[in-house]
């Protein structure tokens, strides 16, 4: 598949019921059936392989979360950020750097469980009223005093392959970005704006240019801290560019030769395959971009 990213790949049932459910989650947690795997950030406990989450089979001290169930087994969270009781000696890896090599089920569970505890850590008070908030529903929401409940919160971004019309890719890049390195155009939607208008401004603010189309591909969470990406193709109506924003150092079409040379040999620089600009760019490109660094 070329287009299959590796972040968008979550199998495990979130069963809603179970967070909810006192009794029941009780249940399934000394079942026999619970699987209890440890969060640091952006970063998961794994075994020796570096791309398997390793599991306890009881629980653990701390608090644990329901994520979700997979083949009869359920699957708990436990928060270690910044704690120093026995979790020492787990080995963490960051799944922005290993996570496409994740199975479905491990990046899924992983994805999920970063994105709440990053929520957790940031939804100290009510929007409401100001008061403290506890966690309620295994940690899937946030509750305060006077019963105002918060839910996880996640922000749509729009990232997209833009083409000119001769069928050229739109690369671009940020000046704050190592030497090299070119992706596609992002952006986070806007108050009361819809994803497709929110890819024409981003298109237009950035290099001056026209959608006249664009079509969806996909999504994948980006936890850091809590993105959606909505991956598009998108198509513009004249090959100019005027770069409007400080944000774009450098903007330019290139054709999908072009692209393969200078990939190869190293002149370009690309996001990792965690990344939803990756899978755009092998979309377009037409052929697995793992070629260009065999
Ligand atoms: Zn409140």
């Amino acid at each position: 598949m070329l287009f299959e990213p590796s972040f968008g790949r979550e199998v495990a049932l979130r069963d809603t019921r179970i967070r909810e459910d006192d009794a029941e989650r009780e249940r399934v947690l000394n079942s026999g059936d619970a699987r209890f795997f440890f969060v640091s950030g952006p970063s998961v406990a794994v075994n020796g392989t570096g791309v398997e989450l390793v599991f306890a089979t009881s629980a653990p001290a701390g608090k644990p979360v329901y994520i979700g169930s997979d083949k009869g087994l359920h699957f708990f969270a436990i928060d270690v950020h910044g704690r120093t009781d026995g979790f020492s000696e787990l080995n963490f890896a960051d799944i922005r750097f290993t996570g496409m090599d994740f199975s479905a089920r491990d990046i899924g569970l992983a994805l999920a469980a970063v994105a709440l505890f990053e929520w957790t850590h940031a939804a100290r008070f009510c929007e409401t009223c100001g008061g403290d908030l506890k966690s309620s529903a295994s940690g899937w929401e946030r509750v305060c005093d006077n019963n105002h409940v918060v839910f996880p919160r996640t922000d749509p971004a729009v990232i997209m392959a833009i083409r000119d019309p001769q069928d050229r890719l739109l690369i671009a890049r940020n000046p704050r970005w190592p030497a090299g390195y070119y992706s596609v155009l992002a952006g986070f939607c806007e108050a009361g704006e819809t994803v497709e208008a929110a890819l024409r401004r981003e298109t237009a603010e950035e290099i001056g240019a026209n959608v006249v189309r664009c079509e969806y591909r996909g999504s994948q969470p980006w936890p850091f801290p809590r993105s959606l990406m909505l991956g598009y193709a998108g198509w513009v109506d004249d090959s100019e560019i005027v770069i409007g924003d400080e944000e774009v150092q450098d903007a330019f079409y290139i054709t999908r030769a072009d692209f393969r040379e200078r990939v190869m040999s190293g002149d370009v620089k690309l996001p990792g395959p965690a990344s939803m600009a990756y899978w755009l760019m092998q979309d377009w490109l037409g052929s697995p971009l793992e070629d260009l660094y065999a």
